[in-house]
């Protein structure tokens, strides 16, 4: 059966020292051994800490961005098969972040998935519309044309190792989120849009995150939608507290 998965998406925050007393602190908080999955996306230079401090608990690790040449002249980049070898499980690719102030395109972030897939890396792909676009009413064209070309050439099998995690633009860091319906409306259009790629089987098993401002007092509810299987969570993840009331609200659904 199809899991629930609420990640962590730390950003630029925290250092190695502090990415050790976080994982002291949220371990006996999350026992995600039998709990919906639980991962925590971590800056490069905390992987080896992130690493270290989520063994034995079931929790899994991944990076933020990957490259999606092998290996070469490309200063500053990290592969795919340098982060396997790291111990990480998971990254993410597309944020709207990366979109907006690192020149990610939808042509790049298609690159960079099927590195990772290919490398044996599960990725959390992220998409979704930026404000202009749900006021012009046109989310639906938006994410469906974005998670066409994210899919471009992902075969159904590596679609296994995927999670679309759907991110108004306008949501995140903001304090706004969409609303219930809303996420679970636009998570519908992207789950309709694997079905008519992959077929309607594929399109149950994706499992779809929300993201978007989600914390400790506004998950159940969202989480609570059918067409939302987890949440990609920044500011709260930083918190141990906040994200392991994100996460009973999680195994509350399963
Ligand atoms: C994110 O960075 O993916 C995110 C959803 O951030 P926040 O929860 O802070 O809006």
């Amino acid at each position: 059966m199809k899991k629930t998965v609420i990640a962590g998406n730390w950003k630029m925050n925290m250092t190695r020292a502090e990415t050790k007393a976080f994982f002291r602190e949220i371990a006996p908080l999350v026992n995600a051994k039998d709990s919906c999955g639980v991962v925590f996306c971590v800056p490069f230079t905390d992987l080896a800490a992130a690493v270290r401090g989520a063994r034995g608990t079931g929790i899994k690790i991944g990076a933020q961005n990957v490259h999606f040449m092998e290996k070469g002249a490309y200063t500053g980049e990290i592969s795919a098969k340098m982060l396997r070898e790291a111990g990480v499980s998971y990254v993410i690719v597309g944020h709207s972040e990366r979109r907006q102030y690192f020149g990610e395109t939808d042509e790049t972030v298609n690159l960079r998935v099927k590195a990772a897939l290919a490398a044996g890396l599960k990725v959390i792909l992220c998409l979704g519309e930026m404000r202009d676009a749900r006021e012009k009413g046109i989310t639906d064209e938006v994410v469906s044309m974005q998670t066409k070309l994210a899919l471009r050439d992902v075969t159904e099998k590596q679609l296994r190792s995927v999670i679309i995690a759907y991110e108004p633009v306008w949501a995140i860091g903001t304090g706004l989120t969409a609303t219930p319906e809303q996420a679970d409306e636009t998570c519908g259009v992207i789950r309709a849009t694997v079905a008519s790629l992959y077929g309607k089987k594929a399109a149950r098993r994706l499992v779809i995150q929300y993201g978007g401002s989600m914390n400790e007092k506004n998950a159940a509810e969202l989480l609570a939608q059918p067409n939302v299987n987890g949440g990609l969570i920044g500011g709260a993840s930083l918190k141990p507290a906040a994200f392991a009331a994100i996460v009973a609200a999680a195994n509350g659904k399963n």
